[in-house]
């Protein structure tokens, strides 16, 4: 099949800032882009050539984006899969219908990864109030209880010192269907962001070492600083896990090394992550060019590493006085500032990003850290 030309319009699901950074990156190639999402004001709605403010289901909307549209793609994982398996008889998506179904829903992707022969944590369904009433074993205690469907920076998630404490825990996550899971002890957590073609062709950004805070990502430090075995480990089950998913475009694999050195996948994203932010700054491609790239039908970039980075997350608590002084971050001339252009800042709401650059990891640590300290003393 032939390449989707630029100058084209291209379709995305959902405008929140991973939608912003592919728009910039689609427009910065010369395609147009069309945004899909229900909020009035979303950071790429406001950017895109065009916004279609409707529901990701509403028919009228679906039909104009597979009629207007060369390609489509999604940010957010959370996007019906329906709405893609519709579009997808009618022009190119990327990621496949199928991939976003099973990475949407903790239980399938634990599943089909278990399937497949990766390492998760242990873990167990827990549908309804009879699979409570079981007796279940002690080795998922300590564990954190999961929402199978529609959770992210660590909401809907409930940890669990003993049995006795499921009934209320499943209760408070209005007995939606859960995935139980064995609390590890993490010596890190990293994640691979790797690219597969419609051709098969496969490309991997360098890993991520990610440090979160209250279950949201804090920073992203850039080489991981992991034994090389490890990393060789990693990138082998991230590419297999895209082939064994059948995946066309840029899906990023979040993993757990536990203290005993055992590398495990905790989930899989069907998008572009916050984990890769940092390769806008600091790779020869970025991910999101790179899924424009994929869905365009246009050779891959490489994603080699410039110079070894630190991403740190601006969170809306840091907005509690009002807008921080950005001259803190920007002083620092290898400091980069992104804002996504969303306003009401809310705690733990994701208003931007910063990175920087340096000689070693050391450096661009020591640097980030001081610029963290600095923000929050006004
Ligand atoms: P989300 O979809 O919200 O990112 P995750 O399953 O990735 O959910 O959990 C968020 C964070 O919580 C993880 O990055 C990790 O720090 C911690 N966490 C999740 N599951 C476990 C586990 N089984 N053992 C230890 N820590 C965990
Ligand atoms: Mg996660």
């Amino acid at each position: 099949m032939s390449s989707i030309i630029p100058g084209a319009m291209l379709g995305l699901l959902g405008g929140g800032q991973l939608g912003r950074m592919f728009t910039m990156a689609a427009q910065s190639i010369g395609y147009r882009v069309t945004v899909l999402d229900p909020a009035e004001e979303c950071p790429a709605g406001s950017i895109a050539e065009r916004h279609l403010c409707a529901d990701y289901h509403d028919p009228t909307a679906l039909h104009e984006l597979s009629t207007t549209c060369a390609g489509v793609t999604t940010e957010f994982e959370n996007v019906p899969a329906d709405a893609l398996q519709f579009l997808e008889q009618h022009c190119v998506v990327s990621p496949p219908a199928r991939s976003v179904s099973i990475a949407q829903n903790r239980m399938l992707e634990k599943q089909f990864l278990a399937a497949n022969g990766f390492s998760v944590a242990p873990f167990l369904a827990i549908k309804n109030n009879d699979d409570l009433s079981a007796e279940i074993e002690t080795i998922f205690f300590p564990g954190i209880l999961k929402v199978s469907q529609f959770g992210y920076d660590g909401k809907g998630q409930v940890r669990i010192n003993a049995s006795r404490e499921l009934p209320n825990a499943f209760a408070s996550l209005q007995q939606q269907p859960c995935v139980l899971e064995q609390l590890l002890p993490l010596g890190c957590e990293i994640s691979v962001i790797v690219a597969r073609g419609f051709d098969g062709e496969i490309s991997l950004f360098p890993i991520a070492e990610n440090q979160h805070v209250h279950g949201i990502l804090d920073m992203s430090i850039v080489p991981a600083r992991i034994p090389a075995e490890i990393a060789q480990q990693a990138r082998k089950m991230a590419a297999e896990v895209a082939i064994k998913l059948d995946y066309c475009g840029v899906l990023c694999i979040e993993f757990f090394v536990l203290t005993d050195g055992r590398l495990l996948i905790n989930e899989i994203a069907p998008r572009p992550h916050n984990s890769g932010h940092y390769t806008l700054d600091a790779c020869i491609t970025s991910q999101f060019e790179q899924q424009v790239r994929i869905l365009c039908r246009l050779p891959q970039g490489s994603t080699a590493l410039l110079t070894p980075v630190v991403m740190v997350n601006l969170l809306g608590d840091l907005w509690q006085s009002g807008e921080p002084a950005w001259s803190k971050v920007l002083r620092n001339p290898n400091a980069k500032l992104h804002l996504y252009g969303k306003c009401g800042a809310r705690p733990g709401r994701k208003m931007g990003h910063f990175t920087v650059l340096a000689d070693t990891v050391e450096q661009a640590l020591q640097q980030a850290e001081a610029i963290k300290v600095s923000l929050k003393n006004r």
